[in-house]
């Protein structure tokens, strides 16, 4: 779908993946105004398919384009896109398990201009493709690299936004962590350098021995992951205690040698739960939980993969049926 101001939105169409043409002027191509949702349709057990939460992409969507002074496309237009998409041919969706349709929402400053100032012409894409399990192995609890130099966002800045140059930024950590024998990058936060605020595409959890769950407050350099706030109601739910509040380096270092912190794990789209089970940083490395994947860990996990599958009751009516 296009955009042009005074114009709105036209030019809706699905067609074979191709190349899309584009002037070297292309204002994305400069000034990064690029946004994107990451999200999946999965097989039912009776050959159905659903997504989960999509309103909820498409709400981070209007956001994410809020704060980079890009057009509003309307949820309902976002949501049937997908829905058109996965409507074509149900055999895009894999049926087992651990696979999905991966879906791609994107939009982009297309105008062709080199001023710095918002576009006044945007593209709108989705692309869809079958995806396997994120880490492989499938759920074994990776290890993590706790970042000593890169932050990913600062206040004020567009930590919140799913847009391409906060992807930019943190690549270069990424690949640190992987230089160091790790799955996954943790972000501290740029200001005091002290508190933990979430890995390289995932959000984070802590499990305290006394069944409370613990995640980084929502600051502005956080991803609202979709993934995060779906957790924090089963959990809520499921009788735990929750705190959104900041955790520490320190602490998370301390609670896990004295034992009072069980498990953590990370969530996401990708990787819905993934126990989180060595911890490594310049200094050292220590361990959570035994390094296994925990009771509260595991119990979600498989809470949320049945509620995508459409397999128990959906209290809060967050699955999506499309077929
Ligand atoms: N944080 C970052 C930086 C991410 O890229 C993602 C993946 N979108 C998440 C958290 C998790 O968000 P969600 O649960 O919506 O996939």
């Amino acid at each position: 779908v296009r955009y042009a101001d005074g114009k709105g939105w036209y030019d809706a169409r699905v067609e074979a993946r191709a190349p899309i043409p584009m002037d070297p002027a292309a204002a994305v191509l400069h000034y990064a105004q690029e946004i994107f949702e990451g999200m999946k349709a999965y097989r039912t057990a009776d050959g159905g398919v659903t997504m989960f939460r999509p309103e909820a992409n498409a709400a981070r969507f209007a956001d994410s384009a809020r704060r980079m002074a890009m057009p509003q496309l309307p949820e309902a237009t976002f949501v049937d896109s997908l829905r058109k998409l996965i409507e074509i041919d149900r055999e895009w969706i894999p049926e087992d398990e651990d696979s999905s349709l991966y879906l791609r929402p994107f939009m982009f400053a297309s105008e062709v201009f080199l001023g710095v100032r918002p576009a006044n012409e945007y593209l709108y894409v989705v692309i869809a493709s079958p995806a396997g399990s994120y880490f492989s192995g499938g759920v074994k609890p990776v290890t993590v690299w706790v970042s000593p130099d890169y932050t990913r966002a600062a206040p004020g800045g567009t930590g919140a936004a799913k847009c391409g140059g906060n992807y930019a930024a943190s690549l270069a950590a990424q690949a640190e962590a992987i230089e160091h024998g790790c799955d996954q990058v943790v972000f501290l936060d740029a200001v005091e350098r002290r508190f933990v605020d979430e890995l390289g595409g995932m959000n984070v959890f802590f499990v305290y021995d006394d069944d409370t769950l613990v995640t980084p407050p929502l600051t502005g350099t956080i991803l609202p992951g979709i993934t995060r706030e779906s957790v924090l109601r089963l959990a809520q739910d499921a009788g735990h205690r929750i705190e959104e509040r900041p955790v520490s380096f320190a602490d998370w270092q301390a609670d896990a040698a004295s034992g009072r912190l069980r498990e953590v794990f990370a969530c996401g789209t990708a990787a819905v739960i993934t126990p989180i089970g060595t911890v490594r940083f310049p200094d050292g490395e220590f361990v959570v939980g035994g390094g296994g994947s925990g009771r509260v860990t595991t119990a979600l996990r498989q809470q949320l993969i049945d509620l995508q599958r459409g397999k128990v009751a959906d209290p809060h009516n967050w699955v999506h049926r499309v077929i």
